[in-house]
């Protein structure tokens, strides 16, 4: 998603590294290029010149902190525009109307709009355990009802039937009696695709809206149709009060420029970003964790959010007590960091998620290799448990019988207890209060990465002490 303009903006903001300061022409020179990524990403102008202006303004006035380069100054500035720019905080849904909550899908032909009424019914039910009605509307398209029957089986949505040969306004209203008689808490009302400039077809779904009376009546656009899914949305708006936007197919976009223009433009927040052609495939939109992802920068917040779902805080917490009790840190505890790591998928993939991953180049990528945290565990269990507390005894020949127990060599034995080393050091250093530092510092700077003292990563400071 939007990988070409992460692509440019990173490029842009790595070169700014190596200066010592921001200066007016710095600045300049780098707030160019931004502005061609950004129009290359097909952003509205409008949208690129008040970004441009605001992050020129900003970045003049601000000191650099003494722990930041300039890079990262300008990063974190362009970061919170582009925040800004996409509407500060998700939106959610507004349902709270007497039942049902209807809502209205509106938008293009192919634009999505059917997936996207079985996506958000699955949503509703799953999330918000709300009972979901849906009724299709489009009465042109040959087989438009049966496709939205087939999608709300498959979600479990209650279908309401509609024929070709009825009046969309009549569907409307049966639709609205039955989810009553349902006591269905929300229906979601499929329509036809139309062009803005259709009359015809507009006329019919401004009497839709007047009929159904919907609490949410949702725009749902084409990703990849760039700046102008904000145009339309917004001579749609002109006809129609729509309450938010559904940007579909983002999965597929290189660019950008739909979800960065959309809300300045029309004034509307997109709500949700479909990210793929099956039914679980919606997120709701967070303006935060996109920039992030825009800027590379990875999706610091989810992968925060993971590491504390999945890292075991008893385990972590005894641990740390352990080494606040000044006793050291032995190799069961690194076998325990080393299962936690395999646990959270991987290095693989949390590297994913880390800022700056992406230009790191492949052979240092390479060098985590998930098997070898496999090997490294089965080393530690071919470790009698004094073993494994006193590693210092570990010499020649324990070292032949721990290899040939795990079925691997010396060398990697030796190269496992360089490893612990400098672990234990490292641990040494952050006198137990270890994890909780490490993930309060998930939000800004990532120690290290790879490289540090995990498994694969070869030598070198940092660490991923978990
Ligand atoms: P409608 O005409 O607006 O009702 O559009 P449809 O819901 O029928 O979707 C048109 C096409 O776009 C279908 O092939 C969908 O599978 C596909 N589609 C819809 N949303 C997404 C999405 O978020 N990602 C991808 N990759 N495809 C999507
Ligand atoms: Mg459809």
């Amino acid at each position: 998603m939007f990988d070409n303009l992460t692509e440019r903006l990173g490029r842009v903001l790595t070169n700014l590294r190596g200066q010592g300061r921001l200066t007016e022409e710095n600045i300049k020179d780098t707030m160019r290029e931004v502005r061609m990524a950004l129009l290359e990403a097909d952003v509205a102008l409008p949208v690129v010149r008040t970004f441009v202006d605001q992050v020129k303004a900003k970045a003049g006035g601000e000191e650099v902190m003494k722990s930041l380069t300039p890079g990262q100054t300008l990063i974190k500035i362009v970061n919170d525009e582009l925040v800004q720019v996409m509407g500060q905080a998700n939106e959610s849904l507004d349902l709270s109307a007497q039942p049902p909550a209807v809502i209205l899908m509106a938008g293009l032909q192919g634009s999505g709009k059917t997936t996207s009424v079985a996506k958000l019914s699955r949503w509703l039910q799953l999330n918000d355990k709300k009972k979901v009605m849906v009724v299709s509307c489009d009465v042109y398209r040959p087989a438009a009802i049966e496709q939205l029957q087939t999608l709300s089986r498959e979600v479990e949505a209650e279908f309401i039937p509609s024929s070709p040969e009825q009046k969309p306004v009549d569907i409307a209203k049966d639709a609205v009696t039955r989810a009553k008689q349902a006591f269905a808490d929300v229906l979601i009302v499929d329509t036809a695709g139309r062009l803005h400039v259709d009359e015809k077809m507009m006329g019919e779904i401004k009497a839709l809206h007047a009929t159904l009376n919907p609490v949410e009546t949702l725009f749902v656009v084409d990703s990849m149709t760039g700046q102008d899914a904000a145009n339309t949305a917004k001579a749609f708006n002109e006809a129609l009060p729509l309450t938010g936007v559904i940007l579909t197919k983002a999965d597929g976009d290189a660019r950008g420029g739909a979800a960065l223009s959309i809300r300045q433009i029309t004034g509307k927040p997109i709500k949700f970003i479909g990210v793929g052609e099956k039914t679980d495939a919606l997120e709701p939109f967070y303006p935060d964790r996109i920039a992030s992802r825009i800027l590379g920068m990875g999706d610091v917040l989810s992968l925060v959010e993971e590491v504390t779902r999945k890292v075991d805080h008893e385990k972590a917490a005894k641990l740390a007590t352990k080494l606040q009790k000044g006793k050291g840190f032995d190799l069961d505890d690194f076998r325990e960091q080393m299962q936690q790591m395999n646990q959270m998928g991987g290095m693989s993939g949390l590297l994913d998620k880390l800022p700056g991953v992406g230009q790191l180049p492949d052979h240092v990528k390479n060098q985590v290799n998930d098997k070898d945290i496999g090997r490294l565990i089965a080393i530690i269990n071919s470790m009698t448990p004094h073993e494994r507390r006193f590693p210092a005894i570990l010499k020649g020949s324990r070292k032949r019988r721990i290899a040939a127990g795990s079925g691997t060599q010396v060398q990697e034995v030796n190269k496992l207890l360089k490893q612990f080393a400098q672990m234990q050091k490292m641990m040494k250093k952050m006198k137990g209060g270890g994890m909780k530092k490490m993930l309060r510092g998930l939000g800004g700077k990532f120690p290290g990465m790879p490289g540090g003292g995990m498994p694969g990563g070869g030598g070198g400071g940092g660490g991923f002490p978990f």
